[in-house]
């Protein structure tokens, strides 16, 4: 892999870390681990979850892994083919130093028979030039015993005191003539050996030129398999080199994604466990502030003294439409609870309601107390379903201790007893 390729890489990698980063900070921080989280805990948007980064990280993560694997897989290969290659060259090599050896051996050769030649050749020319010498002294006796042969011969013929001296004259002349011959044929026959010799010695010089040279065309072959085999696993060594730094690359980026998906578990978990508080203490206010859930106010008494709606005033001053129930058998200091949560949005003194709350639930329900002895909460304070907010008392007009209860629908007075658990 070249090397630009290979920082493009380390770039992106960098990149998408980064980004990751970024998108951890945009979307919160866990709590503790950052500066910003203390102050904004409140604000925090649990409703966003960090499911898809966590996803994404997670594919990235795999992803990953499976580059990881392939990168692995490839250089494994690559490691193969190196060790391979190595095999290879190591055997090249033994055949490069064998030819060389050989090469040399027949160069030696070579000089061996270049000197043999030479010595042949010398022999042949020493042999030659004794043969042509002897040649030429045979031809000069011979002619000068032809040219003067016939007075030669008959002086020696009849110069000789006898026949007997005439017979070792001429064998002695004989004698000379075929010694010239033996020696001329002898020089001639070392001459023509000589030559031979040469002629197998050129010959064989030839062929071991003709081997040498094959054998060096070999070692070129090899020399130039094993320059390519060089070559290849130099480029294999190199690659392996990248790739392993890519996997380290990966190996990184695997750690930081691990961590990644790690941090982003607690905070989804974190989440979570907010969202489902949230839901609770939502629930838990649906429940204490539905009218499905509301409570008998005079825990102590379900004695009704007056129902709701239209009636004959009990005494002056009183509604002749009653807008609540009254429960009594209640002395004074009676215990009243809120029948729902809410807010107190009334606690004074009315002239015929005497002590009073109006305590609102949400959803336009409100509840009125009246003719309370004692208030235990102001306008404004919140209220729990079933807390202690006053007592049982006779102010304003009332004919004797009870709690006059009402209950209001978007303003509208409604028979508690509609909603109320009552029992007889
Ligand atoms: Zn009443």
């Amino acid at each position: 892999m070249p090397e630009k390729k290979l920082k493009k890489k380390r770039i992106k990698i960098m990149a998408f870390a980064l980004l990751t980063v970024v998108m951890l900070f945009v979307s919160g921080t866990g709590k503790g681990s950052s500066v910003f989280a203390a102050g904004t805990d409140k604000k925090k948007d649990n409703s966003v979850s960090y499911q898809p980064q966590i996803d994404a990280a997670a594919a990235r993560k795999a992803q990953l892994e499976k580059m990881l694997k392939d990168l692995k897989d490839k250089t494994e290969e690559l490691t193969n083919e190196r060790t391979e290659l190595a095999g290879h060259i190591e055997a090249l090599d033994k055949q490069s130093a064998e030819l060389s050896e050989q090469i040399e051996e027949l160069s030696s050769e070579i000089d061996t028979c270049r000197l043999d030649i030479m010595s042949a050749t010398e022999k042949y020319l020493n042999s030659k030039a004794y043969a042509d010498r002897q040649y030429d002294q045979m031809k000069l006796r011979i002619k000068y015993m032809y040219e003067n042969g016939d007075d030669t011969f008959f002086d020696v013929l009849f110069g000789s005191a006898g026949i007997s001296d005439f017979l070792n004259a001429l064998e002695y002349r004989m004698q000379i003539t075929a010694y010239d011959n033996s020696l001329y044929t002898k020089y001639e026959n070392a001459k023509n050996e000589a030559y031979e010799t040469g002629l197998l010695l050129e010959a064989k010089l030839e062929e071991l030129t003709a081997l040498e040279a094959t054998k060096e065309y070999e070692l070129e072959s090899v020399r130039t398999l094993k320059a390519a085999k060089s070559a290849r696993i130099i480029k294999l060594a190199n690659e392996i080199g990248l790739d392993e730094d890519t996997i380290a690359d990966y190996w990184d980026e695997i750690v930081y994604q691990g961590a990644t998906i790690e941090e982003l578990t607690v905070l989804e978990e974190e989440r979570l466990a907010a969202e489902a508080e949230r839901l609770r203490i939502e629930a838990e206010y649906k429940f204490n502030h539905s009218l499905d859930n509301i409570l008998w106010p005079v825990p102590s008494s379900y004695k009704i003294t007056s129902y709701f709606g239209p009636r004959k005033a009990p005494i002056e001053g009183a509604s002749t439409y009653h807008q609540g129930i009254d429960i009594g058998k209640s002395p004074v200091g009676t215990p009243i609870i809120s029948v729902l949560a809410g807010e107190v949005i009334h606690a004074g003194y009315g002239e015929s309601a005497g002590n009073y709350l109006r305590i609102s639930h949400g959803n336009g329900v409100v509840s009125v107390y009246m003719h309370c002895s004692k208030l235990l909460v102001d306008k404004g304070d919140e209220v729990e379903r079933g807390q202690l907010i006053a007592y049982v008392g006779d102010t304003g007009v009332a004919t004797g201790p009870h709690l006059h209860f009402g209950l209001y629908i978007d303003g509208k007075a409604i028979n508690p007893l509609e909603y109320l658990p009552y029992k007889e």
